[in-house]
């Protein structure tokens, strides 16, 4: 990367002291002083123009583009960072979220019980369950899931 010292080197090697160059283009030695001590030079017109100068303008556009582009890369990594913590939190939302149960009731009211963490129903209306087990138990829960529908569908045909 071109830095001050590389505007030095070739000001020095053209045998040119600050104030000459900076007549030569258009600036005070001052401004020439400045830039010679830069670490990380610019495309502002000052040191832009001392660049082109002392032939140095071609590696200072070259020294932008990757600057630019890693630039970019930072900003995409951030932005990839953000969306990843959020997601992240999102998710721990989702596992400690407790909502009402809602279960149909034996009195037929809507349960108020919160749910367990995570689930969408309290802990007396399968908030714990992890499904069926066995083969058996499985085959159980389908039955039941294949009557609910034919229920469902019974009670909506005759609307
Ligand atoms: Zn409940």
């Amino acid at each position: 990367m071109l830095t001050g010292k590389d505007i030095r080197a070739a000001r020095k090697a053209r045998g040119l002291n600050q104030t000459e160059l900076g007549k030569l283009v258009g600036c005070g030695r001052h401004t020439v002083s400045y830039w010679e001590n830069k670490t990380r030079l610019s495309r502002r017109c000052a040191c832009a123009d001392i660049c082109e100068a002392l032939g140095l303008a071609k590696r200072l556009l070259a020294d932008w583009s990757w600057f630019r582009d890693h630039q970019q890369e930072a900003i995409d990594r951030r932005v990839e960072a953000e969306l990843q913590r959020a997601r992240e939190a999102e998710e721990r939302r989702k596992a400690t979220r407790r909502v009402p149960c809602g279960a149909k009731t034996r009195k037929g009211h809507p349960c108020r019980a919160l749910s367990e963490p995570g689930k969408r129903r309290c802990r007396f209306h399968g908030g714990k369950s992890t499904g069926p087990r066995t083969e058996a138990g499985r085959k159980q829960i389908a039955e039941a899931q294949r009557r609910r529908w034919a229920a469902y569908r019974g009670q909506n045909n005759r609307d």
